[in-house]
């Protein structure tokens, strides 16, 4: 089990702030507790500050207020490479005119390592990426995902107990950038290292995270196991960042006993949870995942409000039909069907009905 209290956090960044120019902040009041073992994503859009963040972390900025621990010492004035992290990121390369066993025998001589002690570490951290045969090689004679390969057992062959990756997968093309993920994964579980992993791209951190920070404008938004942001957004920004999502804006009509139903711009009523709005007039953005939304009579949950839709398209995907609808005046609405076993196709033109379990539809402050 990771530990998330701040009293035994591995890394924490205590009220950090940082400005580049001196007027703006670009990371405001970070709190953040990383638990030893953990494998935490910092997620969010460009210039939301998540890179920022991993600098402070490694020693090349500087935090402008606030303290970052690491193992209960205050870092701050500790030089990158006294920190003893390792680090991977995508402008990180190797150096060209070093072979590959040079290059990860370089962070070993830096830190005054035998001959006999470095050969032993580098041997088996290239055969934790399945790249021993390749130590005579120079990087321009591998190929982009056996270089990342390489610059990851060169972050790790100094047994590193905290590894930082920025955007490591980020050249690579999709097949091999999956494939990555999952090798980065089970070497994050065999080695039992913590792991700060900054990325854009939402489905790279759902995979591969214990949690998830997602950041905006210098803010975490949300800090949450992956299934938890996906399933039970906070705020309208991760409601929409992580996952597809519908939304529809509207009024709190009446609010109680965890439920609420809200009265859509367009006058219909529908039928919600509401999360982080608590009050009958209140305005709101209610946030429903395309796979939670029924359009089959017989499969309504009990009670629930229904709403007119009209499909304006269908797609057929194999394993899923992806419909579009046009509901509450707005054409942009998504549900997503499991291809069953006498699953009706819908046709464009068509009239349904649909609604969902009121859990489903989270009522959010629209911010
Ligand atoms: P992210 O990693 O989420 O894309 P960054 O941390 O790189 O975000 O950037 C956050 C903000 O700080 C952006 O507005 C960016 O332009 C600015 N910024 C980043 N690095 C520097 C720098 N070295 N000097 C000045 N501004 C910077």
């Amino acid at each position: 089990m990771v530990s998330t209290s701040p009293n035994d956090a591995f890394v924490a960044f205590e009220h950090v702030q940082k400005s580049y120019d001196g007027v703006s902040l670009v990371v405001k009041d970070l709190n953040l507790s990383i638990g030893k073992g953990e494998f935490l994503t910092m997620l969010g859009p460009s210039g939301s500050g998540k890179t920022t963040c991993l600098m402070m972390l490694a020693g090349f900025e500087t935090a402008t207020h606030g303290r970052i621990m690491l193992d209960g010492t205050n870092i701050n004035e500790v030089p990158p490479h006294k920190r003893g992290i390792g680090m991977v990121f995508q402008n990180y390369a190797l150096f060209p005119h070093m072979t590959v066993g040079e290059n990860l025998s370089f962070p070993l001589e830096v830190r005054g390592i035998g001959k006999s002690e470095r050969e032993a570490k580098v041997k088996r951290a290239l055969d934790m990426v399945q790249m021993y045969s390749f130590i005579n090689r120079r990087p321009a004679q591998l190929s982009g995902g056996q270089q990342q390969r390489i610059a990851l057992a060169r972050a790790l062959v100094f047994d590193p107990s905290l590894v930082l990756m920025d955007e490591p997968l980020g050249a690579l093309d999709k097949q091999l950038r999956e494939h990555m993920q999952f090798e980065i994964k089970h070497l994050h579980e065999s080695l039992g290292i913590t792991v700060v992993y900054v990325t854009h791209d939402q489905g790279e951190a759902l995979t591969m995270s214990d949690r998830v920070a997602v950041f905006n404008d210098g803010r975490i938004q949300q800090l949450a196991s992956p299934s938890d942001l996906y399933e039970r957004p906070d705020n309208s920004f991760v409601a929409q960042f992580i996952g597809e999502n519908n939304k529809l804006p509207g009024v709190i009509e009446s609010i109680g006993d965890g439920k609420c139903t809200v009265r859509l711009t367009t006058g219909e009523v529908i039928d919600a949870t509401p999360v982080n709005v608590s009050e009958k007039g209140a305005k709101t953005l209610v946030s429903i995942r395309p796979e939670r939304v029924e359009y089959k009579p017989e499969m309504m949950p009990a009670g629930a409000h229904t709403i007119d839709a009209e499909v304006m398209e269908f797609i057929y995907m194999g394993d899923l039909f992806r419909t579009r609808l046009r509901v509450a005046g707005s054409d942009e609405f998504v549900i997503k069907s499991r291809n069953t076993l006498g699953q009706r196709m819908l046709s464009p033109g068509e009239k349904i009905k649909i609604g969902w379990a009121p859990q489903d539809a989270r009522a959010l402050d629209p911010m």
